[in-house]
């Protein structure tokens, strides 16, 4: 097993930072070592974390001042030591706007039968894309046409006309805003905000 192309493939991304060797994890393998540590992982090399903030109301947009204020807020929470954010931006979105989770999202269900229909929302998301949220469809389950923005997914998503997104935040513990980060947000912005956290 330890020498399939998968794991040499594993062991290879995993050589920058230097792989450590056998030796160095007594009673390891070489390839295992980039195969079980998280830090080595092909996932934590190529995936992107996202916080993003949105109001709570759907149709709701802060004022311009109050965005930039919320922005630097949430740019100054990953400021500290050792703290990192590659970019936070605001972002007003014309028509309301679905708030994915990205690669988190792997079921979706129907709101009235549970069905699992991820196919075929993830049908309906190459055709509407972020507009999916204003549209209504006729479930392929149960029949029923509902507004899209009912779809049940397992990872949560949002709706909006509005967003500050954080891109890559990095800080010791807990990455993702508090109650209290999340409320002095919503003081800045002026209206309840709700945390979607996005991997793509
Ligand atoms: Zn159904």
């Amino acid at each position: 097993m330890l020498d399939t192309p998968a794991h040499a493939v594993g062991a290879e991304l995993a050589s920058s930072p230097p792989a450590q060797t056998a030796e160095e994890i007594p009673g390891r393998v070489p390839y295992a070592v980039g195969w079980q540590c998280p830090g080595f992982g092909i996932l934590e090399i190529v995936s992107d974390d996202y916080i993003r903030l949105i109001p709570a109301d759907k149709n709701w947009q802060p004022t311009p001042e109050a965005a930039a204020s919320a922005e630097a807020y949430v740019a100054g929470l990953f400021s500290g030591p050792g703290d990192d954010v590659w970019e936070v931006t605001s972002t007003f979105y014309d028509q309301v706007t679905l708030i994915d989770a990205g690669g988190l999202t792997a079921l979706i269900t129907c709101p009235l039968c549970g069905t699992d229909i991820t196919e075929w929302c993830f049908g309906l998301l190459a055709e509407y894309r972020e507009r999916i949220g204003t549209k209504n469809g006729t479930f392929p389950c149960c029949g029923k046409t509902l507004p899209l923005d009912t779809l049940q997914y397992d990872a949560p998503v949002g709706f909006s006309r509005f967003e500050v997104c954080a891109m890559n935040p990095f800080r010791a513990g807990q990455w993702e805003l508090g109650s209290e980060e999340l409320a002095h947000v919503a003081d800045l912005l002026g209206h309840p905000v709700i945390q979607i956290i996005a991997r793509t």
